[in-house]
């Protein structure tokens, strides 16, 4: 089995709102389950950025489908890898809203402190997701 790793951050719609979110997170943690992706989920009400892990079919076909998603728009991929192993490997889908982006990270990982993942390079976008979780700041997290 090859394990990879993929994230891409891309822009929520304009017709988007609180709670489209949430059914995002919730269908996210279904099917991700089933499949066997691994991952989190960050946002603010500009910006996804989120990254999947998992077997390269599963996670292949999980972006395709996210892809083709009206409720966010211009994906732009930041990181794909094969990995020796997970790093998110406890959540199917962890969710960190904007209120969960404390300045001190944004200042370390962006040019200012507003959340814009489209200036993270592949490296910033993995040490970014990663330094949110070492903070545990997990507003609601997967079963
Ligand atoms: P169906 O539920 O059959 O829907 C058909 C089409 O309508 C799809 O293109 C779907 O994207 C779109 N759609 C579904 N619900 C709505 C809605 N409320 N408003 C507008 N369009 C809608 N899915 C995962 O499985 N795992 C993830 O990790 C994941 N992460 C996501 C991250 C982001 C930023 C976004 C925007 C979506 C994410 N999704 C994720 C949801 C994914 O895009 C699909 O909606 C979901 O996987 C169901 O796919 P489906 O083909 O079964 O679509």
């Amino acid at each position: 089995m090859r394990l990879v790793q993929l994230i891409y951050c891309s822009r929520v719609a304009a017709s988007v709102h609180g709670t489209a979110i949430t059914s995002i997170v919730d269908v996210s943690r279904v099917n991700n389950a089933r499949d066997g992706v691994t991952g989190a989920l960050c946002f603010n009400a500009n910006f996804f950025l989120q990254c999947l892990e998992g077997e390269r079919g599963a996670v292949n076909d999980t972006y395709h489908r996210i892809l083709r998603d009206p409720r966010h728009e211009r994906a732009m991929l930041l990181r794909y890898e094969e990995v020796a192993r997970r790093q998110f490997s406890d959540w199917s889908m962890a969710y960190l809203s904007s209120q969960a982006l404390a300045p001190d990270l944004l200042l370390q990982f962006g040019r200012n402190d507003r959340f814009d993942p489209e200036q993270l390079g592949a490296d910033g976008a993995l040490e970014f997701l990663l330094a949110l979780k070492a903070k545990s700041i997990r507003l609601r997290e997967a079963a």
